[in-house]
């Protein structure tokens, strides 16, 4: 499986890029920003997007969306939770002082169970409410990595102070979805540098 994490726009996203070697399918999961970096990456492993997945509606995940999706034709996928959210995206850019995003529809609602395959690999989503009303995580069995989003980082945990944030329920998200998956799972963040579930659980501050 190809992996690679490139960190876009202002906030420095970690956008992941996944591609079968086989099929040549991938999935790009938060796009947030600097879509010519994430064609130039598809193009260099000649890969086809097959789906773009977006953890949460934050513009700095889900930003590039509209590009990406226009360059490439691949379906978004986000959970209809955080619909609101992403209606009020300009009320997010004005905030950053960024300027204005295109926006897309949103064309798969994102749902706990379901899973998009990359080749013979199931993607899975996990919802984990809390930083936002919608947020997910996607769990990747065969490869032993969660892509958390704002869920979870290295020593820390989203932020429940925005609009839709919750710090009881992304607490309960985080003990039942993510801390019982496997310790040597890796994690890749929204922003900043990877970690292991069994790192987080023995010493994470918040979350002990
Ligand atoms: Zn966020």
């Amino acid at each position: 499986m190809i992996h690679e994490i490139l960190p876009v726009g202002l906030l420095q996203c970690n956008c992941s890029i996944f591609g079968d070697e086989t099929t040549r399918e991938a999935i790009v999961i938060d796009p947030g920003d600097e879509i010519d970096d994430i064609l130039g990456i598809l193009k260099k492993h000649q890969l086809r997007v097959k789906a773009i997945v977006i953890t949460h509606a934050h513009i700095d995940h889900i930003g590039g969306a509209a590009k990406l999706k226009s360059a490439t034709g691949a379906p978004v996928y986000m959970n209809s939770a955080d619909q609101e959210l992403y209606d009020n995206l300009d009320v997010q850019s004005s905030w950053l002082g960024m300027p204005r995003m295109e926006r897309t529809e949103i064309d798969v609602a994102a749902k706990e169970g379901q899973t998009v395959a990359l080749g013979d690999t199931p993607f899975h989503i996990l919802e984990t409410p809390g930083h936002t009303q919608g947020s997910i995580s996607i769990w990747i069995p065969a490869e032993s990595k969660l892509v958390a989003g704002d869920t979870l980082f290295r020593d820390s945990i989203g932020r429940t102070d925005l609009p839709g944030g919750d710090s009881r329920k992304i607490l309960r998200s985080i003990h039942t979805k993510l801390l019982t998956l496997p310790e040597e799972a890796q994690v890749i963040p929204g922003h900043g540098p990877n970690t292991t579930i069994g790192r987080e659980k023995e010493r994470n501050p918040f979350l002990s």
